[in-house]
């Protein structure tokens, strides 16, 4: 599988970064969205990708660095639509997200037959989506307080993909835990919490490797990229920071 960072900024555009979305390619024609942050309908396009590939989009919550570039991707979804007519499947924590995204395409007058587009309000700490390639899980986190927000666990072709979804100040719900099953790799948010803090507990955890996005302006430029990678290699597995349109194999 293939996971390209299409944005990778944290709440708001950077002079070189996009907000938040990440694509889980499974071959030409296969694909998953984590997070939807605009532009990820133009981000897909630019990188010669079909919007069709599309079996699902997931919402890890509902801050508009993650979902405000769902409507593009909606737009271009049932304006180009699958030649099969197949659904894709699309979950937000909320049903006001749900809500607010179908005023939004009412609102400028885009319709589509009821088949090509299923909303779905996120189960919370359960199997989210399956289908016969990949199962998905939520993993609950405190970045929204009262309101839900969720990190993914995606599970397919034999492996363990962890996307932490945005995170509280403290740390303490990064969704994985020692003796947990192995991680292959992990995608992690990087601007709410102190990564020097972190660093000591992502010692002790069962990863394999790790892809930092959601990257803050604070980790911007030579200099503050060079430091990043200095505090990282003190972790005894790989880790990355992901640039808007990285591809990484897993
Ligand atoms: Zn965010
Ligand atoms: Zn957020």
């Amino acid at each position: 599988m293939k996971i390209i960072t299409l944005g990778t900024s944290h709440g708001d555009p950077t002079y070189c970064r996009h907000c938040s979305s990440t694509l889980l390619q499974l071959s030409d024609d296969m694909g998953y969205l984590i997070d939807a942050g605009a532009p990820a309908n133009a981000l897909m396009i630019r990188k010669g990708l079909q919007l069709t590939m599309l079996r699902a989009v997931f919402i890890t919550h509902q801050h508009e660095d993650h979902m405000g570039g769902l409507p593009g991707v909606l737009k271009t979804l049932v304006k180009y639509p699958k030649r099969d007519g197949a659904t894709t499947d699309i979950l937000l924590p909320e049903q006001s997200g749900i809500d607010a995204t179908l005023a939004f395409m009412a609102a400028t007058g885009r319709g589509w037959p009821p088949e090509l587009l299923t909303f779905r309000v996120l189960p919370s700490a359960a199997c989210c989506y399956a289908d016969d390639l990949v199962r998905v899980s939520t993993l609950p986190t405190e970045h929204m307080g009262a309101s839900p927000s969720y990190g993914f666990l995606v599970e397919t072709e034999g492996k363990r993909v962890v996307f932490s979804g945005d995170l509280h100040a403290s740390f303490r719900d990064f969704p994985l835990r020692p003796g947990d099953d192995p991680c292959d790799l992990c995608i992690c948010e990087c601007v709410h919490y102190r990564l020097e803090d972190a660093l000591p507990k992502l010692k002790q955890l069962p990863i394999k490797r790790m892809i930092f996005n959601h990257i803050g302006n604070a980790w911007h430029g030579e200099d503050n990229e060079r430091r990043f990678r200095e505090l990282v290699a003190e972790l005894p597995f790989p880790a990355t920071m992901a640039f808007d349109g990285d591809e990484f194999t897993v």
